[in-house]
């Protein structure tokens, strides 16, 4: 199942992709269900079979909804760096022997067709495809082998950051460099775990103005999504919608020589393979 979350008279809703292409609300088709996705998240499994139901009975919205991201409101977004090999060798260091997290506020949020504010501050802002997955049902040291129950599904995502304050302020300011307003697009859908199968063979894109910068798959992964999800966590309780950006490949505008940077007017794609594709354009701050 496809579903979004979007923007009506009342605040955010969640939808379902109907077979006939349409979004059905899926309170209104079914009003024993919640209206948010961290509520129908929060259900677990039951739930999203519940809404699959919803939908396949509902009717579609006439008019297209504004669209935002799958989980507009996480409460946590986790990431991952430096998590292909290659990308890893492209940036001079040596693939870490654990998994490296750190994170955005749930400020940096935005949704497919949103604008990428590219900020006064920096002058090396850059762009990273990654696939995103969303949690479903919470939990505390989760061991691998059951982080699948806990998995919802799966996005496309940007990393978008700012490789100054990344990389040259004082002490690596990554939270920072990571976090500025709209520095975490994700979506436009979140498809469910069930209609994904395998995600740890997707091909993974990006397209800077139409052209080609990142290609490759997510098996290519040091640290796989049962992994990734069991470390972190070992630290801090998950909560449904929690999201976690797992890594960029190879490719990344500042390892291009000359590097490529971002700039007001640039449009930027991430395709992943049965997800879909997630736009933004930049404009300047
Ligand atoms: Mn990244």
């Amino acid at each position: 199942m496809k579903l979004i979350s979007y923007l009506s008279e009342n605040g955010q809703r969640v939808a379902g992709r109907g077979s006939d292409g349409g979004y059905v609300d899926i309170q209104s088709a079914d009003s024993s269900l919640p209206s948010t996705m961290r509520e129908l998240l929060a259900l677990g499994p039951e739930g999203l079979n519940r809404a699959a139901v919803a939908v396949g009975k509902g009717r579609p919205m006439a008019a297209t909804p504004r669209i935002l991201a799958p989980v507009p409101d996480p409460q946590k977004v986790i990431c991952v760096g430096l998590n292909y090999a290659d990308h890893a060798k492209e940036s001079g260091v040596q693939p870490p022997e654990e998994p490296v997290f750190f994170c955005k506020f749930p400020t940096a949020v935005c949704a497919h067709e949103d604008n990428i504010v590219l900020p006064k501050v920096s002058a090396q802002i850059d762009y990273e495809a990654e696939l995103v997955v969303v949690i479903g049902r919470g939990g505390k040291n989760i061991p691998k082998q059951k982080v699948v129950e806990h998995v919802a599904g799966y996005c496309p995502g940007h990393d978008v950051s700012a490789r100054d304050w990344q990389l040259n302020k004082p002490g690596k300011q990554w939270l920072l460099g990571k976090t500025f307003d709209t520095f975490a697009p994700f979506g436009p859908e979140l498809t469910t775990a069930d209609e994904v199968g395998d995600p740890s063979d997707l091909r993974i894109q990006l397209r800077l103005n139409g052209t080609t910068m990142q290609d490759s798959r997510t098996n290519q992964l040091i640290f796989k999504i049962d992994e990734l999800v069991a470390y972190v966590s070992q630290v801090c309780t998950l909560v449904p919608g929690d999201v976690i950006f797992t890594g960029t490949p190879p490719g990344v505008g500042m390892a291009r020589k000359p590097p490529v940077l971002l700039k007001p007017g640039d449009s930027v794609e991430v395709e992943i393979e049965k997800l879909g594709t997630l736009r933004n354009k930049c404009v300047g701050e």
